[in-house]
């Protein structure tokens, strides 16, 4: 799959050579028909008259050349199939050819004339006249040879006449002299307008070219990526559409539709500035450009997005994108700063994965997202696992529009314990969606499909007024924690809402903890910022959730305001051994240094709870301190069940490791 293609080049107009050769080419056949049938008439009316040599040999030969003329000129090219040159030279030939057949033939009429009687010598010159000027007629567009071709007649002719000294001949021979004069004038004249006009028509052809050549180069200009000069997104999505139609037309062979996300360009974005990415990304675009060729397009869709078309199977365009995967990861040097990106692939091949352009670019982009959270740096294909997973979306989303959220949503509660003491600290509330149609549907999946259809603010206001309405329930030394996602805090009037539902409850907002993520943070810190003040003014506590996935700068912890940082529960996994040891150490050294409490999530073996605790992390959240459950049967363990307390001999056997970091 080429380039754009450069602009296609416009065939010339005539020259004025060109113009003459197709006008004799057109009319030299019919000049040779008046003269073949003067021929004719002269030789039968004068027959018995003169010698046979003038009455039947001589004729024969001039209808001979006559006849070879018209064929040569009936076969002769097209004036655009000959050069300039070729068609100046073939002019010539006529020139000669004409005028030796002209004065050919005056000489035989002239010969005739001197057996004719007086009513024959009528005919002759009548027959001598109407040739002529057939002729000079023809070889109108020839102006030179037609006044060449009248002297090379008129010329024998008068001078015979005036040897025969015949005043009626005389005569005829002066009014054929005049007549020839006039229209060689005449021919002369039309000959300067025709010219004019084949001038004036190589001049507007010029201008033409001019202003096509000048489009073309825009259409190539708006085809291209100025920073990559990769084809851009508009180029890309043309040259789909073509290949669709051309399948259409020539059978279902199969191509793959991908689009490439670059790894990690974002960082070197933010962290080397715009200027280092734009050098970065047309670095890259020029390798890329390495790979084009018939059979493969790439273009840049936007941003550090690519899109990709490759004639193929599957198989075909993974070896393809094989080297082309390496090209993109290999070091880009930029001043002294040796850089490396990584790339996600998603693909989709035709036809299996669709047939019009939408959902080929959908679900290559939909295998692009699946690349991203479950395989980065690999190619995914878009596959029927991936199909059922929309079908699920799709239905789920129906569920949602659909849904009685006041009735379907509800809430768990999942209990924080402090390590010391391993008295209960507080609860984290946990959304959970009973769907009739779906069955019981997990906070990730709901949060997701709330986000993107645009009614997640309304489920958080919902969810948190249930939070308030058990709120009396739980003892007033525990907290209640409650998880917000990035739009409410980006939501003027849910903030707002929720401040006010907190003011109307009459609960203390010291025993509320808002669960932030990174992500919420990432996008408008600002923003995120005064929100949470806002929030703080009034009591309320702020939580980083999941700490240590995301991928923030550690200084945009000093700039917002918080009370508590979540461990993510990928470290309480990774706990049971040295390196997993010390970097909780250091977040809770961090935490401790920003003067931030620290909750460590996904405590589920009693090793780990032990570790935790060792290591001061504050709080622990997990499996093994209680499940997400009803608030009903959070209050009964907590008045059923004793605490939870190691036996001493595990205390004992794990204090040794730990001590080491302290
Ligand atoms: P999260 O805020 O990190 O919540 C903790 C999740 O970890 C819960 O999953 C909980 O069941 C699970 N968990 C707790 N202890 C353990 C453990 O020991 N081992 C393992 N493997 N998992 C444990 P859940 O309830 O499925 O919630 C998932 C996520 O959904 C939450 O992660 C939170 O980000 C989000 N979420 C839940 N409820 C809400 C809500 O009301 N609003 C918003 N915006 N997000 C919510
Ligand atoms: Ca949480
Ligand atoms: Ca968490």
């Amino acid at each position: 799959m080429p380039r754009p293609s450069p602009p296609p080049v416009v065939r010339g107009a005539q020259s004025v050579s060109h113009a003459q050769y197709q006008q004799l080419r057109r009319q030299i056949p019919w000049l040779y028909l008046p003269l073949l049938a003067n021929v004719a008439t002269l030789a039968a009316s004068h027959a018995g008259m003169a010698s046979p040599w003038l009455t039947q040999f001589i004729p024969l030969l001039l209808v001979t050349a006559a006849a070879l003329r018209i064929a040569h000129w009936v076969r002769a090219p097209e004036a655009h199939q000959l050069s300039e040159a070729e068609a100046a030279h073939r002019i010539w030939r006529t020139q000669i050819m004409a005028t030796a057949m002209a004065a050919a033939f005056t000489l035989w009429v002239i010969a005739l004339d001197w057996f004719s009687d007086a009513a024959l010598r009528g005919q002759v010159a009548l027959a001598l006249g109407v040739t002529l000027l057939s002729c000079m007629l023809c070889l109108m567009h020839l102006p030179r040879v037609s006044a060449m071709l009248g002297i090379a007649v008129v010329g024998p002719y008068a001078l015979y006449c005036i040897v025969l000294f015949n005043p009626a001949t005389i005569l005829i021979a002066l009014n054929i002299a005049l007549v020839a004069g006039v229209m060689a004038k005449v021919l002369g004249q039309s000959h300067h307008m025709f010219v004019n006009l084949i001038q004036s028509q190589q001049a507007l052809h010029e201008e033409r070219h001019q202003a096509s050549r000048l489009s073309d180069e825009n259409q190539l200009l708006a085809q291209t990526d100025s920073l990559t000069g990769l084809p851009n997104r508009r180029h890309f999505f043309a040259r789909l559409d073509a290949c669709l139609t051309r399948r259409e037309s020539e059978g279902r062979a199969p191509f793959c539709v991908g689009v490439i996300d670059l790894d990690r360009f974002k960082p070197i974005n933010d962290t080397f500035g715009h200027a280092t990415g734009d050098r970065l990304l047309n670095e890259l675009g020029r390798r890329l450009s390495v790979f084009c060729d018939q059979t493969l397009m790439i273009a840049r869709l936007g941003g550090d997005e690519f899109g990709i078309l490759i004639d193929g199977n599957a198989d075909e365009a993974r070896e393809r994108l094989c080297g082309l995967r390496e090209a993109i990861c290999a070091a880009v040097v930029i001043q002294d700063a040796s850089l490396r990106v990584g790339c996600s692939v998603g693909l989709a091949v035709y036809p299996e994965a669709g047939s019009n352009a939408h959902a080929l670019f959908d679900r290559s982009d939909y295998a692009l997202y699946h690349a991203k959270s479950h395989a980065r740096g690999e190619c995914v294909f878009f596959s029927a696992e991936h199909e059922a997973m929309i079908r699920d979306e799709l239905q789920m989303e129906a569920a949602l529009r659909s849904a009685d959220l006041e009735a379907e949503l509800t809430l768990l509660f999942q209990p924080i314990y402090e390590t010391r003491s391993m008295t209960l600290a507080g609860v984290e509330a946990l959304a959970r969606w009973h769907s009739p149609q779906l069955g019981l549907v997990m906070p990730d999946r709901l949060i997701a499909m709330a986000e993107r259809l645009g009614v997640i603010n309304q489920v958080t206001l919902i969810l948190f007024a249930k939070l308030l309405a058990k709120a009396e329930q739980l003892p007033p030394t525990v907290s209640m924690s409650f998880n917000l996602s990035v739009h409410d805090v980006a939501s003027p009037e849910t903030i707002r809402e929720l401040t006010r539902m907190i003011v109307a409850s009459g609960l203390s907002p010291e025993r509320l903890m808002f669960e932030i993520t990174e992500t919420t943070l990432m996008s408008d810190i600002d923003g995120a910022r005064a929100v949470l003040e806002q929030l703080r003014a009034l009591g309320v506590r702020i939580a980083l959730d999941d700490f240590g996935t995301g991928y923030s700068s550690l200084g945009m912890l000093h700039q917002i305001p918080l009370d508590t940082l979540k461990v993510d529960r990928s470290f309480a996994a990774g706990m049971t051994t040295q390196s997993g040891r010390a970097m909780i150490a250091a977040i809770r050294g961090l935490a401790q240094s920003l003067s931030l409490d620290c909750v460590i999530e996904g405590i589920e073996t009693e090793a780990q709870l032990m570790e935790a605790s060792l290591l001061g992390c504050r709080y622990a959240q997990g499996y093994l301190l209680g499940r997400p459950a009803p608030i009903g049967s959070v209050l009964r363990g907590l008045r059923e069940a004793a605490p939870v307390t190691l036996p001493a001999a595990e205390r004992a056997r794990l204090l040794p490791a730990s001590a080491q970091l302290h």
